[in-house]
């Protein structure tokens, strides 16, 4: 059997029209002699009538505390929604088609509702549909604990069952399709001329997404590249061939890298974070402060990023969204800290990074020649990060988009 997983995001399936386009897919995938796997997301955006966020829209605001379970039941509702109507949409075409919720397609996951981990897939229902010459059509986004219990897997949630159940049938690919024709080296939302990437590393594609690039969620990249499983991200609009992402060069033996003379392989961003940083001149034992700084947050369920621990000070950003909550706390135990809101994380991905020298200063010259200020930086062998203000950030990434050729 020659398993595909197919994965269409909430814009894919929005009309009739690209509904029709996504059946078409999957019945071209059947004609060239392949078992399709197809995991649906909600239909639309938030706003939309049949979209996840509209469902929470009805219950928010009614009590502060919500029933975490009982909002996950209410959450798994839209891909039941999308799957029962692509199911129909198959059948309109001729084709044998069954849905399956996330449950009922085997992907057992922890007990943290909102957010579940999958722990393992149990694949013979969905081996047994394929068998029989269906076409099988999986809820995304959501899972069932071990005692039955339905939950959900979080943001980006369609693409790690996606992944999963790739994994979990040994399928030849995993193709995630969405509105975009692919992996692109900048969002193509503030870079005009970004460009669609041919192949890309587990490795970049996980950086980027880890950054701020929505295309496909991290998660998902870290599960298919345990098996090393294809990834293709496509457009379902159009015919172009998209992106792969492998570790493997096609043209290359199996076992060798990707190696190119491409150094950065794309630029990403994340908007809407606070910087704090806490002067520990005075602290008789700089450890057990620095360690009770990171304790409080842990405690407040506030999760640090962009971490800098310097001899007189610690530095960290966390999301606008809970800032004044951490500002709380850090008063509360008397600190003295400065705090820049409104800041964004601009990051330069590329497997050619390490051991190029060089880049770092070709990324601070572009940005200071474009007038943007730089508060902090980090590096690893992949990513150079930067955080920059927010007022500053569409600039920064078009002028380190423009700096690094990624437009030619
Ligand atoms: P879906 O509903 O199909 O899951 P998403 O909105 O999650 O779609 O992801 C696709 C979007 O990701 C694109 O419309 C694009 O604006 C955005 N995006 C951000 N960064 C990138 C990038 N580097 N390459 C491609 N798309 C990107
Ligand atoms: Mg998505």
């Amino acid at each position: 059997m020659h398993i595909l997983v197919q994965k269409f995001g909430g814009t894919s399936l929005a009309t009739d029209e690209r509904r029709a386009q996504v059946a078409s897919i999957v019945s071209e995938a059947v004609h060239e002699g392949y078992s399709p796997v197809v995991v649906v997301s909600a239909i639309g955006r938030s706003g939309d009538p049949y979209a996840t966020d509209t469902f929470l829209t009805m219950v928010r605001g009614i009590h502060p505390d919500l029933p975490k379970r009982e909002l996950d039941l209410l959450m798994s509702c839209g891909e039941v929604i999308s799957g029962t109507v692509l199911v129909s949409t198959l059948k309109s075409l001729g084709l044998k088609a069954v849905l399956l919720t996330g449950g009922q397609a085997g992907i057992i996951t922890n007990n943290d509702f909102g957010d579940a981990r999958i722990v393992r897939v149990e694949p013979a229902e969905i081996l047994e549909q394929l068998a029989a010459g269906y076409v099988v059509v999986v809820t995304g986004f959501q899972g069932v604990t071990e005692s039955g219990q339905i939950t959900t897997l979080g943001r980006g949630g369609s693409d790690t069952t996606a992944s999963a159940l790739g994994v979990a049938l040994n399928a030849e690919s995993i193709d995630i399709y969405t509105d975009v024709e692919g992996i692109m080296t900048a969002d193509p939302r503030i870079v005009e001329d970004a460009r669609i990437l041919d192949t890309v590393t587990y490795n970049e594609i996980c950086q980027l997404a880890y950054q701020g690039a929505k295309v496909i969620h991290p998660r998902a990249v870290e599960i298919a590249m345990q098996r090393n499983i294809p990834l293709r991200i496509k457009s379902t609009f159009s015919k172009a061939p998209g992106t792969l992402v492998t570790n493997m060069h096609p043209d290359r033996e199996v076992g060798t890298d990707i190696t190119t003379d491409r150094i950065i392989a794309g630029i990403a961003h994340t908007p809407n974070v606070t910087q704090f940083k806490i002067m520990t001149t005075d602290a008789s034992n700089k450890q057990l402060t620095d360690k009770r700084i990171f304790k409080a947050m842990a405690l407040a369920d506030i999760s640090v990023d962009f971490i800098s621990v310097q001899p007189e000070a610690v530095l960290y950003t966390v999301s606008d969204e809970v800032a004044a909550k951490a500002v709380q706390i850090l008063q509360n135990m008397d600190f003295e800290t400065e705090v820049v809101p409104s800041c964004a994380k601009v990051s330069i991905v590329g497997a050619g990074i390490a051991g190029v020298p060089g880049v770092m200063a070709d990324m601070v010259e572009a940005l200071s020649d474009a007038g943007v200020t730089i508060l902090q930086s980090a590096d690893s062998h992949t990513t150079i990060w930067v955080l920059v203000h927010q007022r500053d950030m569409v600039t920064a990434v078009q002028a380190l988009h423009k700096k690094f050729k990624l437009d030619i």
